[in-house]
């Protein structure tokens, strides 16, 4: 999909571009009430975003708010460089991820450690000032002015700080990346990075979207979804078929037996068959985290029932 193409009503999709690439990242921009912003993509991101809504006539202190879904660095590493360049937004994100905006030392660091190689293609993350920071939870309805609202539903299982937004009135819903990712023409495959990947609060999640009866999703990576419930489904059978594959590999044989069954059963080009989709994945090597997040929720799984056997 195109920059600046029409994702719903009154709502735009601004193509943030990470590493130069097309239909990767996806900012949304809602100009009713006082322009708000959901995600901003990366740091590296930030100079593209910020041209965007310069020739949009937005100017220094239009841009009323930012929301972010979720605190990994390619949906918020620009939110620093975004608070900069327009001094008079908020920035909303959920109660779990605040502190990490306000100090991002700690979120910049397992970034790193899970980007790997790649992590200059996300930059950083420039520190939020804490008084500019609004956190939100589940039931929080976010005024975007000229009475149109957004709701807060809590949405882990791809990460604790992850928040999907509904827009009631319009049936479209802000998912995350709940979903997975499903670029341009491509199919959805899940993204399931460490450390807070959790099966059953993933599935609840994809439950609790569907149950709003949205007829549009809007995907970070990438664009509008034209029919959730098929969506929805699909996603979270994927996701269930990998964490099963995850479960029996652990079992046959560790870390390496996870990274086995894993692509055994569901490797990412099973699914993407598409040149340019798996061109996307390639890029970025999403795909290369779901075996360690995979890993370090059975981990997190035996630690707890060890834990549980204790007392
Ligand atoms: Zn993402």
């Amino acid at each position: 999909m195109a920059d600046g193409v029409d994702a719903g009503p009154g709502i735009e999709i601004i193509d943030t571009l990470l590493g130069g690439q097309t239909g990767m990242t996806a900012a949304y921009l809602i100009e009713e009430g006082g322009p708000t912003l959901v995600e901003t993509g990366a740091q590296t991101s930030a100079q593209t975003l910020i041209a965007a809504l310069t020739d949009r006539g937005i100017g220094p202190n239009d841009l009323r708010q930012v929301i972010l879904t979720h605190i990994h660095l390619d949906h918020c590493g620009g939110v620093g460089d975004i608070a900069q360049a327009f001094p008079s937004a908020r920035v909303v994100v959920h109660r779990r991820g605040a502190r990490h905006l306000a100090d991002p030392t700690r979120l910049v660091e397992s970034s790193i450690a899970v980007y790997g190689a790649l992590a200059p293609l996300y930059g950083r993350l420039t520190p939020v000032p804490a008084e500019r920071i609004d956190a939100v939870e589940e039931g929080a309805r976010i005024d975007l002015g000229a009475g149109r609202t957004l709701d807060v539903i809590d949405a882990p299982g791809h990460a604790r700080h992850q928040m999907a937004l509904v827009d009631a009135a319009h049936g479209v819903v802000f998912t995350g990346d709940a979903l997975g990712v499903r670029f341009p023409g491509s199919e959805v495959y899940p993204a399931i990075p460490p450390p807070d990947f959790d099966l059953d609060m993933a599935l609840t999640t994809l439950r609790r979207i569907a149950e709003r009866q949205p007829t549009r999703l809007l995907l970070p990576h990438f664009g509008p979804v034209d029919a959730p419930q098929e969506a929805v489904a699909t996603a979270g059978e994927r996701q269930r078929i990998l964490a099963e594959a995850a479960l029996a590999g652990w079992e046959a044989g560790g870390e390496e037996g996870v990274w086995d069954e894993v692509s055994r059963r569901l490797p990412m080009e099973a699914v993407v068959t598409d040149e340019p989709g798996r061109e996307r994945w390639r890029a970025v090597l999403w795909a290369d985290n779901n075996p360690p997040g995979l890993i370090e929720w059975i981990k997190g799984r035996e630690a707890r029932a060890a834990e549980g056997a204790r007392t």
